[in-house]
């Protein structure tokens, strides 16, 4: 490796306030064309922004989350820049005087390590209108729709501080861990609510230059953001090695073809104070209330859980990583349950699940009383592990009561030692070959012999029952 990269990222996030930043239309961005605008969003002439007072707050609650020093005076600029998404010439952000300054996060090193990843600084800024691209007959038209004129955003701007695609991907977990459990924007990458440029560099390992980068958009999963940078980092490579420079501009990550390729170049000019929109001073009365409504963070929470439940560091983490999620790990723990079991089918379990629907556990019918019941269940032996795996899908997708649901789908674990002693000897029965290999000293067949006999009671025997009258059969 003759070459270290030098990767640093702007992060936009949309905040889930109710309305636009400078005007009370409905922050919706999804709604139907042009429907949630008015004369301030579609920059009429004339027309004042005033600052959402919840926007400030969900924004400060987030550089907080962050690690940030928030500061006592911020202010907007006007950033110009002319384009159909923006009729009015310039954008209403943060450049001069941004609301924040001096976070980090930390995310483990490939080492296993903590490693500490810097924040520059978050500024607020307002989103522009998206431009639809069709065809009307064989004429391409541009639409323009305002709906995510004005909706308010952070942009979260690291330090160089990341090296490998690793470091970003980690990063961007983090940080969207963190501002997740803020409760102050959902941050979906697939959905565009978080949005992540990188800017990539490379300079000979041992220096610490900072040469010409390399801007790259467009990225709409963490995955992407990992693929996007090691192109990038190959790409240039191989610039430098045939001897042609680096220039500065902008490329989109193509996730079909899987390369990133130059964009056209936007003009951009200055940034200058906005004379319409008051500076933001925060007192320290008020900083100190949105603090105190800042929830117990993952980090916190974590030692936490290892303190008061036992767990090990990695349960710990899993356990604190989704605020929704270790809110509802705890409350099953407080219906009596051993914490490190109940820790282990959520992660090994339930997440997958959960996964697999994309939903959170919120979105579904399972609750903490459901989910405590099925592990009651599991503990009295009335179920089996093989069973209460489907049982818990069920109890996601349906709101049947438990105990139908082990009625209806025939769940209910077969103990009676009479049953399972017919089972056993009709399984015996019809594998003789492997019964005699046992007998002349083979152990291993036992296992097989097991798995027949689960297969012949569809899945419902009581494993300890079943291994035991095995064994005692074949003597
Ligand atoms: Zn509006």
């Amino acid at each position: 490796m003759k070459y270290e990269a030098v990767i640093g990222l702007e992060i936009h996030v949309q905040l889930n306030a109710a309305t636009k930043l400078f005007c009370d239309c409905p922050n919706r961005p999804g709604d139907a064309p042009n429907r949630n605008v008015c004369p301030v969003c579609l920059w009429l002439p004339g027309a004042l922004p005033r600052l959402s007072q919840e926007a400030l707050e969900k924004a400060v609650l987030g550089c907080l989350a962050l690690n940030c020093t928030i500061q006592n005076e911020s202010a907007f600029d006007q950033k110009v820049y002319y384009y159909p998404d923006l009729p009015k010439g310039y954008q209403l952000s943060q450049h001069h005087k941004p609301l924040a300054r001096n976070g980090w996060v930390d995310i483990v090193g490939p080492d296993g390590g903590l490693k500490r990843l810097c924040i520059h600084h978050i500024h607020m800024e307002e989103d522009v209108a998206k431009l639809v691209h069709e065809t009307e007959g064989r004429t391409p038209i541009s639409l323009v729709d305002f709906n995510r004129a004005g909706t308010p955003l952070i942009e979260i701007v690291s330090e160089p501080d990341m090296h490998t695609p690793h470091d970003a991907m980690e990063y961007v977990k983090a940080l969207r861990a963190q501002l997740r459990y803020t409760g102050s924007a959902e941050c979906s990458l697939e959905q565009g609510t978080l949005r992540v440029d990188a800017n990539i560099s490379l300079r000979p390992v041992g220096t610490e230059v900072l040469n010409t980068k390399v801007e790259v958009k467009n990225m709409n999963s963490i995955h992407n953001v990992g693929d996007a940078i090691a192109y990038e980092i190959i790409r240039q490579t191989e610039c430098l090695e045939k001897g042609e420079p680096i220039v500065l501009h902008t490329r989109l990550w193509d996730p079909e073809r899987r390369v990133t390729a130059p964009m056209r170049a936007k003009f951009e000019g200055p940034c200058v104070p906005d004379p319409s929109v008051a500076p933001i001073v925060v007192t320290d009365v008020w900083l100190d209330a949105v603090r105190g409504r800042l929830p117990e963070m993952p980090a916190r929470k974590s030692a936490r859980f290892m303190e008061t439940y036992g767990l090990e560091p990695d349960e710990a983490a899993a356990m604190s990583a989704e605020r929704d999620l270790s809110e509802f790990f705890e409350s099953v723990v407080e219906r009596d349950l051993p914490p490190r079991k109940t820790a282990g089918w959520i992660a090994s379990q339930l997440v997958p699940l959960l996964r697999e629907r994309n939903r959170s556990v919120g979105q579904t019918h399972l609750t903490a009383e459901r989910f405590a019941a099925l592990l009651g269940a599991l503990k009295k032996e009335i179920v089996n592990t093989q069973s209460a795996r489907e049982i818990l899908g069920q109890l996601l997708d349906s709101p049947d009561a438990l105990e139908e649901i082990i009625q209806k789908g025939g769940h209910r674990q077969l103990s009676d030692t009479g049953d399972l002693e017919t089972l056993v000897d009709r399984v015996l029965a019809a594998h003789p070959a492997d019964v005699a290999d046992y007998r002349s000293g083979n152990p291993k067949v036992l296992g097989f012999l097991m798995g027949q006999a689960m297969k012949a009671s569809q899945g419902k025997a009581n494993p300890k029952v079943l291994k035991a009258l095995l064994a005692q059969r074949l003597g």
